[in-house]
């Protein structure tokens, strides 16, 4: 509670581009309000004065007053159709933008910054919050100024035409919209924490389920797995009611105020008219437009019982916006490489302070133009060395590259310099074109068959009868996994980088299939610095002219 003032100033200095449209909505609704209050006191008045004319003179003009009884019903109507329709236009652009602004600052943050989430955690943990924060505007924010506005308004208004009822209802007004607004957030504060919370754990645990449904199925887990699913949402549903159950009683007490407000109204204003002071018509045009003000303040109690989720919303994702680069300073220009050669001194690389070494102590020259296999068993190193090259990790020691420090070029010129087929590389769920253009968005037709024919997928580019427009599924389901590794080398060949950095890309392939890609490769690799990654002696005796051994991050000869 302490930090909402930053928090709020901080919601409200994104909302600033969109501020034309928040006004535009505040008013609309603002006058959608005011035209409620004057058709309910006009129609009052109105009723009474023709009732008192008949048994008395007979004589009444009721054309004006029957001419705004139908301008403010139609403003009325009109104005809750353009309101809704201006602040959900307002807020849609606004979470469109909110998405951007949080996907730039955390594109930086991968995977480094980010290896403390998993990624269903993340994604679900995202999505749920800034959509909450929709709620931010449209529920909290909006409602709360257009009640106070509308509130100081009517209760002015009543005030000029009777003092005592306008008292009286500015205090009801006060109660509806200030106290039990306020006692229902506070009742509201852990059950809606607590949905908040078993949301996102029954988010990630639906994800989780899904992706590994096959595995959960194959182990004989789905039902425990669904058991657990059930108790999560039995909670999930438990707190909601909770929090429904305060909503209403708040919904209940705003209702009172108001009937309060009719009948304090009516018998001041019987009171009045009584003593002589106040005119009979105006009795029921004061009570029906004090019961119209409550329109004001009704939506208040729901929306302070989102507070506390939309302050919780905006804190994680401003904390997660927040996070520092955890690699940089990076220059803003690069030096121009003199040749594709590497060395690695005394190179330390940890992956988190206090876990053990990945690297540890590596020493290694790779000589411009030269074509090296680095061998060694599951955990030795090897891919460290590749992240480490284009900077997802940050090191201890010295690495350069073409003569100079790693440290002193771009993030994206070393992107472009090194090309690395990675082992974990993701596959979109998209068409093969897209996939390989994801390198390269601008190249031609030929040079994409051309580097697919290079990783060895020109036949089975063949047997597609949707060629690269064929798609492949969610991260490539639709390929065998030789196929989806093949594919990622023919992207990262698509980029023609320097040096080129294959993490075991025989994996998963036969031994033909394998002897035939390493020959591709080979010609391939002419003119630039290759580095084959594997744990397979064979594949590198094929493939290099300089083969190390790797063990515990350091090089073993
Ligand atoms: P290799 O490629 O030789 O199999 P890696 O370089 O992938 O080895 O991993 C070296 C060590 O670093 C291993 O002990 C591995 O568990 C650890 N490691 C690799 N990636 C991560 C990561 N993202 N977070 C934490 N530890 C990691």
């Amino acid at each position: 509670m302490s930090d909402a003032g930053p928090v709020i100033s901080r919601l409200l200095s994104l909302a600033r581009p969109y501020r034309g449209w928040m006004l535009l909505a505040g008013g609309i609704a603002c006058l959608t309000i005011l035209a409620s209050v004057a058709l309910m006191a006009v129609a009052g008045w109105f009723i009474a004065a023709m009732a008192i004319a008949g048994v008395t003179t007979g004589m009444m003009n009721y054309f004006l007053p029957a001419a705004a009884i139908r301008l403010f019903a139609i403003l009325r109507t009109g104005g809750r159709y353009f309101e809704r329709l201006v602040s959900h236009e307002a807020t849609f652009r606004l979470l469109a933008e909110l998405r951007l602004w949080l996907f730039r600052r955390l594109a930086p943050l991968a995977p480094a910054g980010l290896a403390d989430r998993r990624g269903a955690d993340l994604a679900a943990g995202l999505q749920a919050d800034v959509e909450t924060l929709q709620h931010a505007y449209l529920r909290l924010g909006a409602p709360i100024v257009v009640a106070l506005a509308c509130g100081v308004l009517v209760v002015a208004l009543l005030t000029a035409l009777h003092p005592p009822t306008g008292l009286v209802v500015g205090a009801l007004l006060i109660a509806a919209g200030g106290v039990v607004p306020g006692l229902a957030r506070r009742a509201a504060e852990r059950p809606g924490s607590e949905a908040v919370a078993h949301r996102a754990a029954l988010r990630v645990a639906v994800a989780d389920f899904l992706q590994g449904g096959t595995d959960l199925r194959a182990a004989g887990a789905v039902g425990r797995r669904l058991a657990a699913l059930d108790a999560l949402g039995d909670r999930f549903a438990d707190a909601q009611r909770r929090a429904a159950l305060h909503g209403a009683f708040a919904e209940a007490a705003v209702g009172l105020c108001a009937w309060l407000a009719v009948w304090g109204a009516a018998l001041l204003a019987a009171g009045a008219v009584t003593a002589g002071t106040l005119a009979p018509p105006l009795v029921p045009a004061l009570a029906l437009a004090a019961l119209a003000s409550f329109e004001a303040v009704a939506p208040l109690p729901g929306a302070m019982q989102r507070w506390g989720e939309v302050m919780a919303a905006a804190r994680r994702l401003f904390a997660l916006a927040d996070r520092p680069p955890p690699i940089g300073p990076f220059p803003a220009r690069s030096p121009a490489p003199c040749d594709d050669g590497l060395d690695f001194r005394a190179v330390r690389l940890r992956y988190a302070p206090d876990g053990a070494p990945a690297l540890d102590g590596l020493d290694l020259t790779i000589a411009p133009g030269c074509h090296m296999a680095i061998l060694g068993p599951s955990g030795a190193g090897k891919s460290s060395i590749a992240r480490l090259l284009l900077r997802f990790w940050d090191y201890e020691g010295s690495v350069t590259l073409g003569g100079h420090d790693l440290r002193e070029y771009t993030p994206e010129d070393l992107r472009r310099l090194v090309g690395l087929a990675a082992q974990e590389a993701h596959l979109f769920n998209a068409t093969l074109r897209e996939n390989l253009r994801v390198a390269a968005p601008e190249a031609e037709e030929e040079a994409l068959r051309r580097c697919l024919a290079l990783a060895g997928l020109d036949e089975v580019l063949g047997e597609l009868p949707e060629g690269l427009d064929t798609w492949i599924g969610e991260g490539g389901a639709r390929l065998s996994a030789g196929q989806a590794r093949r594919l990622v080398i023919a992207r990262t060949l698509l980029r023609a980088p320097l040096i080129l950095v294959l993490d075991e890309p025989t994996e998963n392939l036969d031994a033909t299939t394998s002897r035939r890609l390493l020959a591709a490769l080979a010609r391939e690799r002419e003119g630039r610095t290759t580095v084959l990654i594997t744990h397979d002696p064979a594949a590198a005796r094929l493939f290099a002219e300089r083969i190390v051994h790797m063990e515990a991050g350091r090089i073993a000869g």
